[in-house]
């Protein structure tokens, strides 16, 4: 591919690159980061991994170098390289860098970059980045393929998704080949929930509430849970994915109170595509995960607006 040839030309060229994902980062955006950080150090460059979000999700502590992330950018350098973030304001900067690469899988991406690099049908923007490697021929270490190992793992729900196909599993395969290690990277991801968030999974499941017939289901987390039982936001991670499992559901929906409104997250099981009722409240996201906060406080005025929305996105069921 061109572009990849063009962006590492870049790269070569730059002095110091500036690795950024977007704000409140998943799996995939930091282990995407981290990925590529590892194998940019290998070759000799002067990288810094930035992300706006301090501090970071605990749970992604393992990732090789998670503790050189920093929130501060660097007063000087030449070429940033946004990964997973489907527009400029997710990087959560204000001045445009001096030149931008732009590396994601979001269909909703606003090709903001100076070079964009979107492939909507990447299962994970790590799988770019892995591409983006090969295509240069450029040193995957073990540091680098933990980090999109995790990446890919957790961007495809543990390989269930739509996403999931032939070349997701030969690429899982190379980077074990290159040193993930797949158990580690699952026990550490999966195997460390802190008793608080089980407290808290018991307060949220408590407030499931079923409509449209059971095609869709509400799942509710407020501030005093979180106070109550001395969980964290980024312990309500999975809350949305287990709702989405009950049986006949097609869209789940968590409202969370948070300072700045209610953050609002959709999945979608087969059909319905809930990037759409995300972008109507300036959110974003995927056709199966998106996400939006909305400025407003009271969860039954929400719940009777996305209801109406989820009704017309349950019609796509042909
Ligand atoms: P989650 O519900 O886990 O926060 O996010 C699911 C998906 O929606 C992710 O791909 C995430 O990047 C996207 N998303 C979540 N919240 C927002 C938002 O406020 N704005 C945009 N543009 N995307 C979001
Ligand atoms: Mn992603």
């Amino acid at each position: 591919m061109k572009k990849f040839k063009e962006a590492f030309e870049k790269i070569k060229n730059a002095n110091h690159i500036v690795l950024a994902a977007h704000k409140n980062p998943d799996g995939d955006a930091l282990g995407s980061s981290l990925g590529m950080y590892a194998v940019l150090k290998e070759i000799g460059k002067r990288v810094t991994v930035f992300n706006v979000t301090s501090p970071l999700p605990k749970y992604l502590d393992f990732l090789p170098n998670f503790n050189k992330v920093t929130n501060t950018l660097p007063k000087e350098y030449d070429l940033m390289i946004s990964l997973d973030c489907a527009s400029f304001d997710r990087i959560g900067i204000e001045k445009r860098p001096p030149f931008l690469i732009n590396i994601d899988h979001h269909i909703s991406n606003t090709n903001y970059g100076d070079i964009n690099i979107i492939n909507p049908k990447a299962a994970a923007t790590a799988q770019i980045v892995f591409e983006f490697l090969k295509a240069n021929s450029l040193p995957i270490n073990k540091d680098a393929a933990t980090s999109l190992y995790a990446a890919i793992l957790t961007d495809t729900g543990s390989f269930q998704y739509d996403s999931v196909d032939e070349r997701v599993f030969q690429i899982a395969s190379e980077l074990i080949k290159h040193g993930a290690n797949p158990a580690y990277v699952a026990k550490m991801l999966f195997q460390r929930d802190s008793l608080s968030r089980l407290r808290l999974l018991a307060k949220a499941y408590d407030t499931i509430e079923m409509c449209c017939d059971g095609k869709a289901a509400f799942v509710e987390v407020t501030k005093e849970m979180l106070e109550i039982t001395g969980a964290t936001r980024d312990d309500t991670d999975t809350i949305v994915n287990s709702v989405r499992n009950i049986e006949p559901v097609e869209i789940a929906c968590m409202l969370r109170e948070d300072e700045d409104g209610i953050k609002i997250s959709l999945r979608s099981k087969n059909y319905a595509d809930v990037s759409k009722i995300a972008v109507k409240y300036k959110g974003g996201g995927h056709i199966r995960a998106a996400g939006a906060t909305i400025k407003e406080f009271d969860f039954e005025k929400i719940k009777n607006m996305l209801k109406e929305d989820i009704k017309e996105a349950l019609k796509e069921d042909k």
